[in-house]
């Protein structure tokens, strides 16, 4: 069976280099020198500052929402004035229910029907005296309108953290896309394209921001005897860091070898089939598939068939969260569910190769 994802597993010597380090130093987390190299190398390597690891992508958002003040309730809030923050429905569940966990409430603008992303327009529309942030997907990878969003951020005094996820290393015009908005995260779940097997990241454009969200993520301890704000735990440790180094020190490789099934699906699918329209400014990681069928019942038939042949290719996203009533009531957004429907994402992963890319084209009508 090829699945649709396979998480990256660097070479087994150069890992265990890593961790004879850890058994040396007898150093297994808070703040280890695996974490500080890691740091400095992603900084390095994404183009980045103020990069803050944390021990997944989920922690990453809810850590950021309240760093920046988007969550969080005051001690006479009611259920009513919940703070309202502008999101999409096309996105994996986490960007939404790590919102409502925190107490705010999601407020959808439906996608752009070719990018998948936000419309900005829609967010204008969306905005009233509740709302407290934007929290934008970059779908797949596919850089959203940060200019646009920000403006309209900026206009309204309200904070933008951008949920990237998927856009490991992408570029916008030469520069880094997660240098948008007041924050954005990543995911170094075992799936992504770069991983820490669980883990993830901040990107802060504020270094105080930076610096309070650090405090937050280690029980708001400031030193031995003082504790200065409400936290939680959200730390990496030095066995994610050397997991992470390791697969950083390999991901030209990873890289190559997907841009290459990636051009076998896409040269084989473009005429037949709608691809997700990319930002014609932002550089491609090659992290998904995802192709457009025509309905949903041609999606369907085709994951069956791809199952029949040893083929996993899944839905996703899917369902559009605008349907789940533990997160939102009322709002239907027909965009994203038509998407939802009728999406399918292929297997894309390094240890593919370009016949059984191939393979799994010709099983697609
Ligand atoms: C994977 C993912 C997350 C959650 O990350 P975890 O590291 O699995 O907690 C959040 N948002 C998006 C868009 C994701 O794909």
């Amino acid at each position: 069976m090829i699945p649709v994802a396979s998480p990256y597993l660097p070479n087994r010597e150069r890992l265990e280099r890593y961790i004879d380090g850890i058994y040396d130093r007898r150093w297994l987390t808070n703040n280890g020198p695996l974490l500080e190299e890691l740091t400095a190398r992603l900084e390095d390597y994404l183009g980045v500052d103020n990069l803050l690891l944390v021990s997944n992508g989920t922690l990453a958002l809810q850590v950021a929402y309240r760093a920046l003040g988007i969550t969080g309730l005051g001690t006479t809030s009611t259920a009513n004035d919940r703070p309202e923050v502008i999101t999409t429905p096309f996105t994996f569940v986490a960007t939404s229910s790590s919102l409502v966990w925190e107490g705010a409430k999601p407020r959808f603008v439906d996608i752009d029907p070719d990018t998948w992303c936000m419309d900005p327009e829609g967010i204008r529309a969306a905005i009233t005296s509740r709302t407290r942030g934007i929290v934008p997907v970059h779908v797949f990878g596919n850089g959203c309108d940060v200019d646009a969003i920000d403006e309209v951020a900026a206009e309204h005094g309200i904070k933008v953290v951008y949920d990237g996820a998927h856009a490991f290393g992408v570029q916008k015009r030469g520069r880094s896309l997660l240098l948008s908005g007041d924050a954005t995260t990543l995911s170094f779940h075992a799936t992504k394209l770069f991983h820490t097997i669980e883990g993830g990241a901040i990107i802060f454009r504020r270094r105080e921001d930076l610096l309070r969200a650090r405090r937050m993520i280690g029980f708001g301890i400031k030193s031995a005897t003082e504790i200065d704000l409400l936290g939680i735990n959200a730390k990496m440790n030095e066995f994610q860091a050397a997991m992470g180094l390791s697969v950083l020190d390999e991901i030209e490789t990873n890289l190559s070898k997907r841009e290459s099934i990636w051009d076998v699906y896409s040269s084989g699918l473009k005429h037949c089939y709608q691809l997700q329209a990319w930002h014609p400014d932002c550089s491609r990681n090659y992290a998904y598939f995802p192709v457009l069928f025509d309905s949903e019942e041609q999606a369907i038939t085709v994951q069956a068939e791809l199952l029949a042949k040893g083929y996993q290719a899944r839905r996703y996203f899917y369902p559009s969260l605008d349907t789940l009533d533990f997160l939102v009531h009322d709002q239907s957004m027909p965009r994203s569910r038509d998407v939802a429907s009728r999406i399918l994402c292929l297997p894309i992963h390094y240890d593919m190769d370009r016949e059984t890319a191939q393979q799994i084209i010709a099983c697609i009508p």
